[in-house]
């Protein structure tokens, strides 16, 4: 750890949120972007903003840098209203997908050229780059051009780059986008504890729920511009307030109104994951008990993952459903397209969702 790390009392109010947005709205021409965006984000926080293409991520992002101008609602930083403050006056920093690093430049001057802007002296430039560079563990790399280094070390590159200027917030635009998933996911995990380690607070946007789940502290997933669900990853993921949330956060079975009626005995829409749903063998003729769901179902594909099997049903009612099964070390547990299997689920997994979503 060679960069100082920052402590919330240093730098706030405790309890001042690093990122108050308000009621705020961004149009383009007809294009509703944003809209009524309600948001605190934590000192110190790793939040997520998670949304399919065109939920208006990004354009919250770009208000919160200042890169754009709010249509309606107000940006704090730190409790400072900078909703009309030009970018360079913002204490963030951005780290985009595509790293707009210097192609002339060494990886070092690249690093260094933010405080050369802020007027530092050369010396202390070139030491405070190169503490940033270990810091992301390419401190032998400082002499190459950007375009010597794989895509994981310009990814690196980048985000030295933005955490030699200290700032008190990072936002990051799909920073992993570009990187195949081996080096995603490392990267995911050397994020994780730069964040830790320096204390920043960090915005991340990102389309890929695994991503977010994995990162995050917090998450807001959004749809058309609006934050439809604000929660820690296990809330969202467990507890998903809607069927659009539960969808498009991970794999899950969802019952509309009539069929959680006809299969449930329950009013409402609702939502079980897959890895609640327990198989066995054959019909069961026993008399379920009051805390589980039984249904009669048939197996109509089974997909090995390797770490198991997800296996897609119908159920005698004509409902489909997904379970998903780990690996047991066992070769005898695969169940085979047309067996009949039995399937259980606890009623306490059940999750109503909010009507009409
Ligand atoms: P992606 O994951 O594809 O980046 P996103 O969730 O970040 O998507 P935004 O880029 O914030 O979404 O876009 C939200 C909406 O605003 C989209 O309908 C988009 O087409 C529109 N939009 C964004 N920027 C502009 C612009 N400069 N001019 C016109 N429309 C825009």
């Amino acid at each position: 750890m060679s960069l100082s790390t920052r402590a919330p009392a240093e730098t706030a109010a405790v309890d001042t949120p690093a990122i108050t947005l308000r009621g705020l709205r961004k149009t383009f021409g007809d294009v509703v972007a944003v809209d009524a965006v309600d948001l605190d984000i934590a000192d110190g926080e790793f939040f997520s903003m998670l949304g399919p293409s065109g939920s208006g991520k990004t354009t919250v992002l770009r208000l919160i840098a200042g890169f754009e101008q709010a249509t309606a609602g107000t940006v704090r930083l730190g409790g400072t209203d900078v909703t009309r403050s030009a970018p360079f006056e913002r204490d963030v920093h951005t780290v985009f997908q595509d790293y707009a690093l210097f192609p002339h430049m060494s990886v070092l001057d690249n690093v260094a050229y933010g405080l050369r802007v802020r007027g530092l002296k050369k010396a202390e430039r070139r030491d405070r780059a190169q503490q940033a560079l270990e810091t992301v563990r390419l401190g032998h790399l400082g002499a190459r051009r950007p375009a010597q280094l794989s895509g994981g070390q310009r990814q690196r590159v980048a985000l030295a780059r933005a955490i030699v200027l200290q700032p008190r917030v990072l936002l990051l635009d799909e920073p992993l986008g570009a990187l195949d998933l081996k080096l995603r996911e490392q990267m995911q995990v050397e994020l994780k504890q730069l964040q830790r380690e320096l204390g920043i607070t960090f915005v991340f946007v990102t389309h890929d729920q695994e991503e977010a789940l994995t990162l995050s502290d917090r998450i807001a997933v959004f749809d058309a511009g609006r934050i439809q669900q604000l929660g820690t990853p296990r809330e969202i993921y467990e507890n998903p307030a809607s069927a659009y949330v539960a969808g498009f956060v991970g794999t899950t079975n969802l019952f509309d109104a009539a069929t959680s009626q006809r299969i449930l005995g329950v009013a409402g829409e609702h939502a079980v994951r897959p890895e609640r749903l327990r198989l066995s063998p054959g019909s069961d003729t026993e008399t379920p008990r009051a805390d589980e769901v039984r249904l009669d179902a048939v197996v109509v594909e089974t997909i090995y993952l390797g770490t198991g099997n997800r296996v897609h049903l119908r159920t005698s009612e004509g409902v489909d459903l997904v379970a998903l099964e780990q690996s047991t070390g066992s070769l005898d547990t695969r169940e085979h397209r047309g067996d009949d299997v039995t399937v259980r689920f606890a009623r306490a997994d059940v999750v109503p969702l909010a009507s009409g979503s």
